[in-house]
């Protein structure tokens, strides 16, 4: 356990036993095992070579969402979908919403991550139009399902890639500043500066760290904007 003191009514660690990078190293190396997927709390107390308990990172970070954000696991599921269950969802968040979903309603309400939503049709935008002309009669639900994958598939960024992102990003949003580190529930992602549906690809000059509420809110002039915090 750390030693803590009260400080103005923050607890300062007075004696951190692992610093900040150990416990994320701890975090890579129990990834790299498990082949860079999403791993619970729990998980990560059963490895038995575990450096120091999940509890640790925990109380660092702030959540362990945060904690995997630093790390470059974003919190989609890994799992692919069949086109015909992301459709449903995609039909079930348009009836929730009331409208038609933009990525930012999907980030909000589905169940499903948006990223499942794109390997499939390529962007949100491409799927909305096709289940809009499905709800107008102009096109079968059978066309929207074969139009998936038949979109470029989005190339997932190779964990190793993304943490090297991070890095150099130095853990934090590079639009806001923000960092799980130092704020709670801040979740880093990885993000393309020039689009994938516009010909960007995975090589780290086009990537960069954006927390999920900037990685959400651009569409606007979001190509190479390089607003990055000093
Ligand atoms: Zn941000």
């Amino acid at each position: 356990m750390r030693v803590s003191k009260k400080v103005g009514g923050r607890r300062f660690p007075s004696k951190p036993r692992y610093s900040d990078d150990t416990l994320l190293d701890g975090l890579r190396d129990y990834a790299r095992r498990v082949g860079g997927r999403r791993f619970t709390y729990d998980e990560f107390d059963r490895w038995e070579m575990a450096p120091f308990c999940a509890s640790t990172v925990l109380m660092r970070f702030g959540s362990w969402r945060a904690a995997l954000g630093m790390v470059g696991i974003e919190s989609g599921q890994p799992k692919e979908y069949p086109a015909a269950e992301l459709l449903e969802e995609f039909e079930r968040v348009w009836t929730d919403a009331g409208k038609r979903p933009t990525t930012r309603t999907l980030h909000r309400l589905s169940r499903i991550s948006v990223n499942a939503f794109r390997n499939k049709w390529g962007t949100v935008k491409r799927l909305g139009d096709l289940v809009a002309r499905y709800r107008r009669g102009e096109i079968s639900r059978a066309a929207v399902l074969k139009a998936a994958g038949k979109a470029k598939r989005r190339k997932e960024v190779p964990l190793g890639v993304r943490w090297r992102v991070i890095e150099r990003d130095g853990y934090r949003c590079v639009a806001c500043g923000r960092s799980p580190a130092t704020e709670r529930g801040v979740e880093l992602h990885v993000d393309h500066v020039r689009a994938v549906a516009r010909g960007g690809g995975n090589e780290i000059a086009n990537l960069r760290t954006l927390c999920s509420a900037c990685n959400m809110g651009r569409g606007t002039g979001g190509t190479g904007v390089r607003a990055r915090a000093a």
